[in-house]
């Protein structure tokens, strides 16, 4: 899956996480591109799951995508609906001062990128719309399980009929409904008609005020994540249908493909690559990680939805609502003499990249290399663990990353003395760890004492 991150802009709140903005496939100059928002409210992981697999899980293979999954990213990391209010009420007017002022800007200005023709923004609201009382959880003002439109008809060049599309995107999802009682409606808002004063604030007000196509796809909260997300790509898929987009995806559409899809290991890729942490089921703590002293901060992930978090002396891994791992750091001078290590795995030679994993059955072997040590966590074999065959019942389980014991580290140190040579450095894509506390000189002198960190890859018993 191809796709371009376009990460940008310091700016001040809780964590200050810019949202992501992903693109997915090519324009075919017709400016028909599909603009999909998920998470502008931070308590609605339906919504920011499924445009989040937009980009991690679907390859569009006509046409094109633009994906922000996480809009209020903060909020996100935060499970919160707003931690500065609700981001989609501040589209008719913002002040400069508001924390959220460079967010709406930035959500502004793709929304009007000439290319773009159609924008949806994804939805998890309470219960189920509708159109006539059932009772207080199925009623005219209900949201959940809703195609939302602010009014039938707009004056633009693609996609002027609302009604009809959203419509036909509700006899849609309803063709494949996991349950008949989660059935879609078309709720119509008509926003300007009515001057529904909150809908005039709202993100999609907007989009059909500059004469785009816009829809706002609702799943209910009173539904599992993985059925909300399922719905949402059901209308999704619809709509980029009806643009004409084509796509393949990597995951069954179906409630328990998309679990799976959500549950997906993670990774997080830290320092320029050199850390990998898998995430599948992990600990709760990962404790002396190495983290440079001379080095940026920076990480990427396997998914928009994951951030690491500076929390006081720590750091934490979230992905989406959901707490990871937190981990414990210990600073080290970072060293770049080469960026790749041989190992044998079950007697087989391999040529294994920092940052990677590797699978073994029965054993692996690190050959030792002239001025580093081989440092293997959870195995207890002295200061240099190198040229010593493995086996998963030599390892301390309390040390894997995940709690089934199967994932261990495996990091490379050059000793103080061995002044290696340098490779050139290559600067790779990545975000920054925000607000990272400043070090305490004692940290920064003894770092200067203790072997350099090289790199370090994870071995993974079956
Ligand atoms: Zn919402």
């Amino acid at each position: 899956m191809k796709f371009f991150l376009v990460v940008l802009f310091l700016y001040t709140s809780v964590f200050a996480l810019d949202f992501s903005v992903g693109e997915n496939g090519k324009s075919l100059d017709d400016n028909n591109t599909v603009l999909i928002f998920g998470g502008i409210q931070g308590d609605e992981p339906g919504g920011f799951h499924a445009a989040s697999l937009l980009l991690s899980d679907y390859n569009i293979t006509k046409g094109k995508i633009i994906v922000a999954p996480n809009l209020a990213f903060d909020s996100i990391i935060k499970r919160s609906r707003g931690n500065n209010g609700d981001l989609n009420r501040k589209f008719a007017s913002i002040s400069p001062k508001d924390p959220d002022y460079k967010t709406i800007e930035r959500i502004k200005k793709l929304i009007l990128l000439p290319e773009v023709s159609m924008v949806i923004n994804l939805h998890d609201g309470w219960g189920f719309y509708k159109p006539t009382y059932v009772d207080a959880l199925q009623n005219p003002k209900r949201w959940g399980n809703s195609s939302v439109i602010d009014t039938s008809e707009i004056n633009a060049s693609k996609y002027p009929d609302l009604e009809n599309i959203a419509t036909q995107t509700v006899n849609s999802v309803n063709s494949s409904l996991a349950d008949p009682k989660h059935a879609y409606h078309l709720k119509n808002t008509k926003t300007q008609e009515l001057g529904d004063t909150e809908m005039l604030k709202a993100l999609t007000y907007f989009v059909i005020s500059h004469h785009k196509a816009a829809f706002a796809n609702e799943a209910s909260k009173n539904l599992p994540v993985n059925l909300r997300a399922y719905y949402h790509l059901l209308a999704i898929e619809n709509y980029l249908k009806t643009a004409g987009i084509e796509f393949t995806r990597d995951f069954e559409l179906t409630p328990e493909g998309v679990k799976e899809a959500i549950n997906r290991e993670l990774e997080v890729k830290l320092f320029d690559d050199r850390i990998l942490l898998s995430l599948k089921n992990p600990r709760k703590t990962i404790k002396y990680l190495p983290f440079p002293v001379n080095k940026e901060l920076n990480y990427n992930t396997s998914n928009e939805l994951t951030a690491v978090i500076a929390d006081g002396s720590s750091f934490f891994v979230q992905y989406g609502n959901r707490f990871q791992t937190r981990i414990y750091p210990e600073y080290l001078e970072f060293s770049d003499p080469f960026d790749e290590v041989a190992i044998k795995a079950d007697q087989k030679d391999l040529i294994v990249h920092f940052g990677t994993k590797v699978k073994v059955k029965e054993n692996f072997f690190i050959p030792s290399i002239k001025g580093v040590r081989v440092n293997i966590i959870g195995f207890d074999h002295g200061k240099d663990e190198s040229n010593i065959f493995v086996h998963k019942k030599d390892m301390q389980q309390a040390y894997s990353l995940d709690m089934a014991g199967k994932i261990y580290r495996v990091e490379f140190y050059e000793l103080r003395w061995a002044n290696l040579q340098q490779l050139l450095e290559n600067t790779t894509d990545a975000k920054l760890i925000k607000k990272a506390k400043i070090l305490d000189p004692s940290i920064l002198k003894a770092a200067k004492t203790k072997d350099k960190f090289i790199g370090s890859i994870l071995v993974e018993f079956e």
